[in-house]
């Protein structure tokens, strides 16, 4: 049983996964079980070039950052599961708040997922309901939201990334998955507020 399973390993998913692999030594996070369906053969980044991301130098690929991303997250985090090349095809919540999430290879069980998986052919059965025309995308492409409220569409789903409603910039997706992940933080923390910092120490 995870405690979250992410679906998508584009910039949302994979900013998710790293910020809550790295509340690790937190005491309230410390025994959960993260995963993340890393399929990454549709995320736009396969195609990107980026030159207008703060901390990203000029000419970074996006196909860099796909391998890169994935290298960091098992280096530093071990602990989060990465599940590659599977694509999720259904979800169904339960009555007792447990989801099992079905992919084209197997099934997983969880309490909550992160729902970042593009707002491009959306297909994933049993959020049909909360399916909506994208509101900051060209209308004629008929791209996909999910209808949320700051990220959560109902209890123990959430949507991250373009999918969520955001403009599709690259900044805008990491920071919509990582403000997913400080909120499921913020609820492992009994409600009390969070943050994740590094820092360099001084002698
Ligand atoms: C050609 C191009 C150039 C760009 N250039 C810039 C730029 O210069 N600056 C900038 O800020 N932004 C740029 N962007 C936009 C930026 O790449 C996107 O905003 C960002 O990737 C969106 O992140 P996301 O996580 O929402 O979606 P994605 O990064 O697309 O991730 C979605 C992930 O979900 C996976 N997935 C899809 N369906 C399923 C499923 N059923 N099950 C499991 N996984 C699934 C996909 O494979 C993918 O890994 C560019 C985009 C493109 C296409």
């Amino acid at each position: 049983m995870y405690d979250v399973l992410i679906i998508g390993g584009g910039v949302a998913g994979m900013s998710c996964a790293l910020m809550l692999g790295s509340a690790k030594k937190q005491l309230y996070a410390k025994d959960k079980k993260i995963g993340i369906i890393i399929h990454q053969r549709t995320s736009s980044l396969q195609n990107a070039l980026f030159n207008n991301v703060l901390g990203l130098s000029p000419n970074t690929t996006g196909a860099s950052i796909l391998k890169e991303g994935k290298d960091q997250l098992s280096t530093l985090y071990p602990h989060v599961t990465q599940i590659n090349n599977e694509k999720v095809l259904k979800v169904e919540q339960h009555n007792d708040k447990t989801i099992t999430v079905y992919s084209n290879k197997s099934s997983f069980k969880t309490k909550n997922i992160v729902v970042a998986v593009g707002p491009k052919n959306f297909a994933i059965k049993g959020l049909e309901e909360f399916v909506e025309l994208h509101s900051k995308l060209t209308p004629e492409k008929e791209r996909t939201q999910l209808k949320n409220s700051d990220h959560l569409v109902t209890s123990g789903i959430y949507v991250a990334g373009v999918l969520a409603g955001h403009r599709s910039q690259y900044a805008i997706a990491a920071g919509s998955g990582t403000s997913v992940a400080t909120d499921i933080l913020c609820n492992w923390n009994a409600g009390k507020p969070v943050k994740i910092h590094d820092s360099i120490i001084i002698e």
